[in-house]
């Protein structure tokens, strides 16, 4: 097993923090009780729970009561999407965009073939969505609008705020993916305009396995998972303690480092992406830089493929990723990239890197001195650079041949 690697991955999972484990760990040995026992060894635990919960509520700014724990931020927009469907039977109509999660994306098809309709917003070659467009496509019939805070490809952050007013406007409920967002850049649901929010421990130095539901205190609300009346009825199931009272911790602690973190993040994340982009010809960076994650950046190095990269980075013991994890293990170019209209020598040759907390200077000079020497050598390697036509027509051959 390797455990020393240059861990660039952080958008796709985060080492949990120490201090994390540390406050999690006498939840699986001594405090086993459970939550909802009338005993005090159950009691307790009951407590640390409600501790935990007013932990994460803070970093939304949100009250505890609007809390519902998940198993993951998957379940999340599962839960999101189904109950604003449940709760609106009438109306048949989503609206969603073409870059979201598989999380969104998946649950939207499926329930197209159910007999709702849903409206795909466009992305320009930014990745930014058309708030026309967003408004022409609100109607009477629309029961949700699901949008996440920030691409977890690009790192691109959509103007929540001003789609949400939008949304207001029209009647539905407006859910947000945030599990990019939470812990990266502030959030306060007190002054927001969003009605239910997804988080995900393990995209913030949480464990995997842990997520939450933020559902606005007079939002209407039909559970996913029933059977027991925990976190008020609205998901059924024995608390992942452990986890609840980790992610608590994680959440803490995100906080506390915020600021110092986006400042960092955003320095070291910035020298990487000018040096790579001054000392490697033919690179581009992909999404709104302007509207970005502190942490993020995709690179496209044209004429290559980002798998090949990835394999000799990995070689260097470099962690980054082309695509998200969700559909790496196909050839298929990112859903997000394709969606920006981006051309097909740059679909191909994306990588990201994320950054986070821990993130080093001497990490990312590795990084700068390794990546010029890799790039050099795919290229030499390849039939077509500076040949777009070739490499396109190289690359229409080879998904015929699929
Ligand atoms: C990781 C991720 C998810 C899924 O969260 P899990 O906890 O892994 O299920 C959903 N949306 C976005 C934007 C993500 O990055």
């Amino acid at each position: 097993m390797q455990n020393n690697c240059i861990y660039l991955d952080n958008n796709a999972t985060t080492k949990v923090d120490s201090e994390v484990i540390e406050v999690m760990l006498p939840y699986l040995t001594d405090y086993y009780g459970n939550p909802s026992s009338m005993h005090t060894f159950g009691g307790q635990v009951g407590k640390a729970v409600r501790t935990a919960r007013e932990q994460l509520a803070a970093i939304l700014g949100a009250d505890e009561s609007e809390i519902v724990y998940t198993s993951c931020g998957t379940e999340g927009d599962n839960a999101a999407i189904r109950a604003a469907l449940l709760a609106q039977p009438e109306k048949r109509h989503i609206v969603t965009t073409q870059v979201e999660h598989p999380a969104v994306l998946n649950v939207c098809k499926q329930l197209e073939t159910q007999g709702y309709s849903v409206t795909y917003l466009s992305v320009n070659n930014q990745g930014q969505l058309d708030l026309d467009e967003l408004e022409a496509s609100l109607t009477g019939n629309t029961a949700l609008v699901t949008i996440m805070y920030a691409n977890n490809e690009t790192g691109t952050i959509f103007p929540i705020e001003q789609i949400g007013l939008r949304v207001k406007e029209s009647g539905a409920i407006f859910h947000v993916d945030a599990v990019q967002a939470v812990g990266k850049i502030p959030l306060n649901m007190k002054t927001s305009t969003v009605d239910m929010l997804t988080l995900s421990g393990h995209k913030l130095h949480g464990p995997k396995g842990i997520g939450a539901l933020y559902i606005r205190r007079g939002v209407r609300f039909r559970p996913f998972i029933l059977g027991g009346h925990q976190e008020r009825g609205r998901r059924a199931g024995t608390e992942n303690v452990p986890a609840i009272i980790a992610l608590g911790k994680a959440a803490e602690l995100e906080m506390l480092h915020l600021e110092e973190a986006i400042a960092r993040e955003r320095k070291l994340r910035d020298r990487l992406e000018q040096t790579l982009l001054a000392t490697i010809p033919d690179c581009v960076v992909n999404g709104d830089v302007t509207q970005r994650l502190p942490n993020t950046t995709n690179i496209g190095f044209k004429y290559i493929e980002g798998e090949a990269i990835l394999l000799l980075l990995n070689k260097y013991g470099i962690c980054a990723s082309s695509g998200s994890a969700c559909t790496s293990g196909s050839l298929e170019p990112s859903h997000v990239l394709r969606a920006m209209g981006l051309p097909y020598t740059t679909l191909h040759g994306s990588i990201r890197f994320s950054l986070c907390r821990y993130t080093t200077e001497a990490e990312i000079d590795q990084v700068i001195e390794v990546m010029p020497s890799i790039v050099e050598r795919l290229r030499a390697l390849s039939p077509f650079k500076n040949d777009e036509a070739g490499w396109l027509q190289g690359q229409e051959q080879a998904l015929a041949h699929r």
